[in-house]
């Protein structure tokens, strides 16, 4: 083990909450009565469904199939039926088709594992088509197909696994629950993208806050060959691969020895817990862990849900109050404000935040930008965020993309929780973003006229 500073430029240091012993446990969310399934829950093509409505489907089955290597399919979260297939929105301005199932009330919704993987036995290709095919995508919100990712990796022969066990926002705690309760499914995921990797060298990276429970983890899986673990200095945005490598790499460590960080790969702990449960019972996708946390939940903290669950139902299950100010999908830091609690948990979501009403929930007013220059420090990236929120105000979105590289910048939050005076920066460059793709759509759609 060792420890370190971050060494990426800005950044925050933001109040970690001290871990406590609820945040290591998980609880299994109930089904709900009806499970909305959109199509697409990954970057990429939407999958095509291959049931039809009115069929029984067991939990674990497939139910839409990859249109091409660069999606992956989608599996039932429960055994019950497919009441329709429509086409509905998809909360970016566009429609995906959705498939809604009822699971049977009286069923034990046991899932029957299929071929069950051994690192040892299985061949790199062998596995990593048993990936593709659990459905699996990047599960710490970055949604891209984890089988796209080992390939691209594998092409660039990175041969350092890096495992980000960076909790990415302040109030989640799913690194501790993962550590805590599955790191039997770490120890054999990191084998199974090892062997697909070709790598020798793994590293799991944790803040100081979960320095302990990674730990204990390595402890009890001594034997089992953990991977070496590196302790870092808190430091908000560090859980962003970019950032999490350059803190990583250029120097030594026990049990790594010094990489570039275009020699490595970075995968989230949940997704390597995730891979190393699935393969090693021969199980598909069905679910996922998300932190649901606020002021507006009686009971917050980790859940174990079934994809396709309206998120109101999930907070419903959690305690939350009857009167809620706003709930954002997403943390505190990047979170976005959802209008429509009906729409599901899907393969990317990693929590949600619930504000009850009242105080706490109102946003403060924003006043005219004094040019204090708080937010270029701020960025880790070191783009400038006050000239990029100047020229949103002014609608120069064309000048924000080519001039100020505003397609870099990963809405980390980091500008908008520094600048006092309260300008939504990350907002305005979220509505930036979509203006510039809509009126590029619009563009390649009269090109191809
Ligand atoms: S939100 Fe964008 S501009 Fe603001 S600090 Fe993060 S990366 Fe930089
Ligand atoms: S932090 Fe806010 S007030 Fe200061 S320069 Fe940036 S946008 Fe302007």
């Amino acid at each position: 083990m060792f420890g370190r500073r971050s060494s990426f430029p800005g950044g925050i240091r933001l109040d970690m909450p001290d871990r406590v012993a609820a945040d290591a446990v998980v609880r299994q969310m109930p089904f709900a009565p009806l499970l909305r399934l959109p199509l697409r829950q990954h970057a990429g093509p939407a999958a095509e469904a291959v049931v039809r409505a009115g069929e029984e489907v067991l939990r674990g089955q497939l139910l839409a199939q990859a249109t091409d290597e660069t999606a992956v399919p989608l599996h039932s979260p429960a055994t019950g039926r497919v009441l329709r297939i429509t086409e509905q929105p998809d909360g970016s301005g566009g429609t995906v088709n959705v498939i809604e199932l009822a699971p049977l009330p009286g069923d034990t919704q046991e899932q029957t594992g299929g071929r069950a993987f051994d690192p040892d036995r299985h061949d790199a290709d062998e596995l990593l088509e048993a990936i593709r095919e659990t459905g699996i995508v990047g599960l710490g919100g970055e949604r891209g197909p984890t089988h796209l990712r080992l390939r691209r990796a594998r092409k660039r022969a990175a041969e350092v696994l890096v495992i980000n066990g960076i909790e990415g926002e302040p109030g989640f705690s799913r690194v501790p629950a993962l550590l805590a309760r599955h790191g039997a499914d770490v120890v054999t995921g990191a084998r199974f993208l090892g062997k697909v990797l070709g790598s020798r060298q793994s590293v799991l990276a944790v803040e100081k806050p979960d320095a302990a429970a990674a730990s204990t983890m390595m402890a009890e899986l001594e034997n089992r060959n953990p991977p070496a673990l590196a302790v870092l200095e808190p430091r908000y945005p560090q859980g962003a691969a970019e950032l999490l490598l350059r803190s990583l790499s250029g120097r030594p460590m026990e049990g790594v020895s010094a990489f570039a960080p275009e020699r490595a790969v970075v995968f989230s702990l949940a997704t390597v817990a995730e891979v190393g449960r699935l393969l090693k019972h021969g199980l598909t996708l069905t679910d996922q862990l998300i932190t649901l946390t606020g002021d507006g939940l009686r009971e917050p903290g980790n859940y174990r849900v079934p994809l396709g669950t309206p998120v109101g139902f999930a907070l419903a299950h959690a305690g939350a109050h009857p009167e809620l100010d706003r709930v954002l999908a997403g943390g505190p830091m990047r979170g976005q404000a959802m209008g429509d609690l009906e729409r599901p948990v899907t393969k990317g979501a990693t929590g949600f935040v619930a504000f009850a009403a009242g105080d706490s929930a109102q946003l403060p007013e924003a006043l005219a930008c004094i040019r204090c220059g708080e937010c270029v420090a701020a960025c880790p990236l070191q783009l400038h965020p006050a000239e990029l929120g100047l020229l949103a105000r002014r609608g120069e979105i064309q000048t924000m993309i080519t001039d100020w590289h505003l397609e870099r910048c990963f809405e980390c939050g980091c500008c908008a929780y520094v600048c006092p005076s309260h300008i939504p920066l990350v907002q305005m460059f979220r509505s930036a973003k979509a203006q510039w793709r809509r009126s590029q759509a619009v563009a390649d759609k009269e090109a191809m006229a």
